[in-house]
């Protein structure tokens, strides 16, 4: 904007220049003008005015009177009438203007009753009247007559009748002498040579322009360009601000569990109220199917619990008969097992239901973690031991730690890990279950020498239902769902997990919660 306001001043500044020079030289017009013949340059003529320099020149590029400005010895431009040009001589610029001076308008004197010619002045004039008047007039005791006059100012100027035109021919009586006829014509012939009036004055020296263009540049523009996109990021950031409060009011909906949540924009712009309110929509629909889907696998679980429980009482039963042939008591023990494996599926989805629907359904109070930790751990062992993989369980537990907990979700929790770390296990394998408190950090670990998990599966294990080893089936007790629901009880319980694993290593779960003394 500084820089503008320079350039603007600085351009100003040179257009005011020339019109002072322009004015000059016409206002001198008037001081010139040709007295009886001989040319005349009155004293009001400014040869200096405004640092403007007048100079009168002859027809022939002469100089008649007055001087360039100092330091300029000759200016070589051709004379041209009205126009201003710029002349460099040394190191100073200069305009120069030239006005061609026409002596186009006469004025004479004479005397009414002898008919001399008293006197003749001749100057320019731009614009002329008519004469009004009537030419037969005399004056008293004169023989002459207005038009008599006229006709004598005409031959003593060697002009016709028709080659002028008349502005005045008047009477003046001036007392002490004889009475004076006043004729004024104008005419286009050139009765006396024109001559020129140049003006000069100093546009400023070439330096300084450049000095200025330069300070213009170097200064003031980097200054207005820093300007500039200071405000117009400032301009941009508060136009943006809008989208950003939506986008932060997504990503907190991302990162969070709450669905309830509404984005807001904090703007009247219509168009972005326009997306607020989409954006809303949106989420009010996500929400909707959502809810009814918890709500359909929640019903989904309670109506299958009681005819899976009917088919292995059933089942049950029918297998406690000793007339059973191999092959029905065969089919019975199929179906009592996938029956089970149901049975613990709709448990488990209950569970779910039951943790989304938050911590009010279940009972939270301070619970000796290392005791149900070690008893976990314990029934599992034995169980481990003695299967065909002879998998052996270390403890490594530090004792009395006491945590704010649901115990059932809890044994839940470290039966999912410490189970899969024997299932996923290779024979005569280790499990090593440690529990530590370090300062405010609880620290759950189970690691196994296991198959591991490759770098493709890790971040996806924490999906329901996902399961990378798909080999085994869901008749193993494998519905992919022991994961997630670690992970969920883990932040119900304000902690989270971690994993390490390394493909046909083994692999070390951590969950790590933060107890707030
Ligand atoms: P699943 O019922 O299949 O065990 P989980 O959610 O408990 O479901 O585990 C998901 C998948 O993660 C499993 O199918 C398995 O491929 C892999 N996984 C879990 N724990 C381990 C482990 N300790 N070692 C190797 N792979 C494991």
């Amino acid at each position: 904007m500084l820089s503008v306001t320079i350039v603007a001043s600085f351009m100003s500044q040179r257009y005011h220049v020339q019109q002072t020079l322009i004015k000059s030289v016409e206002r001198n017009i008037d001081g010139i003008e040709i007295e009886n013949g001989l040319l005349d340059i009155e004293r009001d003529f400014a040869y200096t005015n405004d640092g403007v320099y007048s100079i009168v020149f002859n027809k022939n590029g002469k100089i008649i009177s007055g001087e360039y400005p100092d330091g300029v010895e000759k200016i070589d431009l051709s004379f041209d009438s009205g126009n201003v040009r710029k002349y460099k001589s040394g190191s100073v610029n200069y305009f120069v203007y030239d006005t061609l001076l026409k002596f186009n308008k006469f004025e004479y004197r004479i005397d009414s009753k002898t008919g001399e010619i008293l006197s003749s002045e001749a100057e320019f004039s731009p614009t002329a009247t008519d004469f009004q008047g009537d030419l037969d007039t005399k004056a008293k005791d004169s023989t002459l007559s207005l038009r008599d006059a006229f006709r004598l100012v005409l031959k003593e100027t060697g002009l016709n009748e028709n080659e002028v035109h008349l502005v005045t021919a008047q009477i003046h009586d001036y007392h002490y002498n004889n009475t004076v006829y006043e004729i004024e014509y104008l005419t286009d012939k050139s009765i006396y040579d024109d001559v020129w009036i140049r003006g000069v004055s100093a546009s400023g020296s070439e330096s300084n322009e450049w000095n200025a263009i330069v300070i213009v540049a170097v200064i003031f523009l980097p200054i207005f360009i820093l300007m500039s996109s200071v405000i117009g990021t400032s301009i941009a950031k508060r136009a943006y601000k809008p989208i950003e409060n939506l986008s932060l009011s997504v990503s907190r909906i991302n990162t969070g569990d709450d669905l309830s949540e509404r984005v807001t924009v904090e703007d009247s712009d219509p168009v972005l109220r326009q997306l607020e309110e989409n954006c809303n929509l949106m989420l009010e629909r996500l929400q909707q199917s959502f809810e009814s889907e918890k709500q359909f696998t929640s019903d989904a679980s309670h109506e299958l619990r009681t005819p899976v429980t009917v088919i292995l009482a059933e089942c049950d039963y029918q297998l406690g008969r000793n007339d059973l042939d191999d092959e029905s008591r065969e089919a019975l023990s199929d179906i009592r097992e996938k029956a089970l494996a149901m049975k613990e599926l709709i448990q488990q989805l209950l569970y779910f239901a039951r943790m989304e629907q938050g911590k009010a359904l279940f009972d939270f109070a301070p619970n000796d973690l290392t005791e149900l930790t070690d008893a976990v751990a314990g029934d599992i062992a034995s169980i481990a031991q003695n299967s065909e993989k002879h998998i052996k369980i270390h403890t490594d537990l530090e004792k009395g730690i006491i945590f704010n907990m649901d115990a059932g979700l809890m044994a839940r929790l470290i039966e999912n890990l410490i189970s899969n770390a024997v299932r996923y296990g290779n024979p005569d394998g280790n499990v090593w279950v440690k529990l530590s408190k370090d300062r405010n950090v609880i620290t759950l670990s189970v690691k196994d020498d296991g198959i591991g998990i490759s770098k493709e599966d890790a971040p996806k294990i924490w999906q329901r239902f996902y399961r990378a080893d798909k080999a085994r089936g869901s008749g193993d007790g494998c519905q992919g769902l022991g994961l997630p629901m670690v992970k969920q009880i883990a932040e119900m319980h304000g902690g989270h997990v971690t994993l390490e694993s390394e493909e046909g290593k083994g692999s070390e779960f951590k969950v790590i919660f933060d107890v707030k003394e």
